[in-house]
């Protein structure tokens, strides 16, 4: 759709809690007539490829997620270094140190958890024959087999953020507060990860319900990785596909 079509219009810059450097407005469609030349994909299909985009968008949340966690504690752990109290850097102090330990642990795990899911992806995509003008729905496929995973990074890394920015205005004390310094930017600007690309709330009804699909469908093209590790029980009559299921209730 181009800018100029009849019908379409842009709303109002939005005046955001955080993220002020970026622009967020509405985009109004009023009866535009698209042209058929410019339809992306098959008709009546356009949803699969919106799901997809946010998959992806997931992982890329995350990846944004843990890049701001980075950029909080090195600020933080750097102010704890050199604001004194009591005679000696607060960086120093058994509660502050503990933060640190916290923040560093939280984001060496999403760091982790981000690689391994683009990992997954990588290696399914590596597998794909680009010839074929199939190519773009088995591209999808393949993507659409980790979209719980993206879901799980997405859920997982924003709120690690969000504890890490909490915690480096905590660090920075009375500090932290005022606009002045960076740490109150980076508090604001971590809200709203856990609100787009799909709420945690609504990714969180979507993981298991993926995970179920995926065991009903045999699993993704690697295997199913929540039972691979040699820990998983042998399948038992109540287990649907691959995922364990609770015990039936017994009658009465
Ligand atoms: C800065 C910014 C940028 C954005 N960029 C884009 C963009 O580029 N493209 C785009 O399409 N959108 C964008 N959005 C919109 C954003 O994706 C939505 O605001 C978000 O998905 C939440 O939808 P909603 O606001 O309608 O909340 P609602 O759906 O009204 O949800 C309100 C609350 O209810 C909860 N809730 C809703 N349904 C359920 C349920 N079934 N079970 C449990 N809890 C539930 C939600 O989790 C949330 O806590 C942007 C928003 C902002 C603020």
């Amino acid at each position: 759709m181009e800018k100029s079509f009849e019908g379409f219009s842009v709303g109002a810059e939005e005046k955001k809690m955080g993220l002020r450097g970026s622009s967020t407005t509405q985009l109004m469609l009023d009866n535009v007539k698209v042209p058929v030349e410019n339809l992306l994909g098959e008709p009546g299909k356009g949803h699969k490829i919106a799901f997809n985009v946010l998959n992806v968008g997931r992982l890329k949340v995350a990846t944004q997620a843990l890049g701001m966690s980075k950029r909080a504690f090195t600020e933080a752990a750097s102010y704890a270094t050199m604001r004194k109290q009591f005679g000696k850097a607060i960086g120093e102090f058994g509660a502050i140190r503990e933060k640190l330990a916290d923040m560093t642990a939280a984001i060496f795990a999403s760091e982790t958890v981000i690689y391994r899911v683009a990992g997954l992806l990588d290696s399914r995509l590596a597998l794909l024959d680009h010839s074929g003008s199939d190519y773009y729905e088995r591209y999808q496929k393949a993507i659409e087999e980790y979209a719980a995973e993206c879901a799980i990074a997405k859920v997982f890394c924003t709120e690690q953020l969000d504890m890490v920015v909490d915690e480096a205005v905590q660090i920075y004390g009375g500090y932290g507060y005022i606009a002045e310094y960076p740490v109150e930017r980076y508090y604001r600007d971590a809200r709203i990860q856990r609100i787009f690309e799909g709420t945690n709330e609504i990714n969180r009804i979507l993981i298991p319900t993926m995970l179920f699909r995926k065991a009903d469908n045999g699993g993704s093209h690697s295997g199913n990785w929540w039972t691979r590790r040699g820990t998983a029980p042998p399948l038992k009559p109540h287990t649907r596909g691959n995922l364990p299921l609770p015990p039936p209730r017994l009658p009465g």
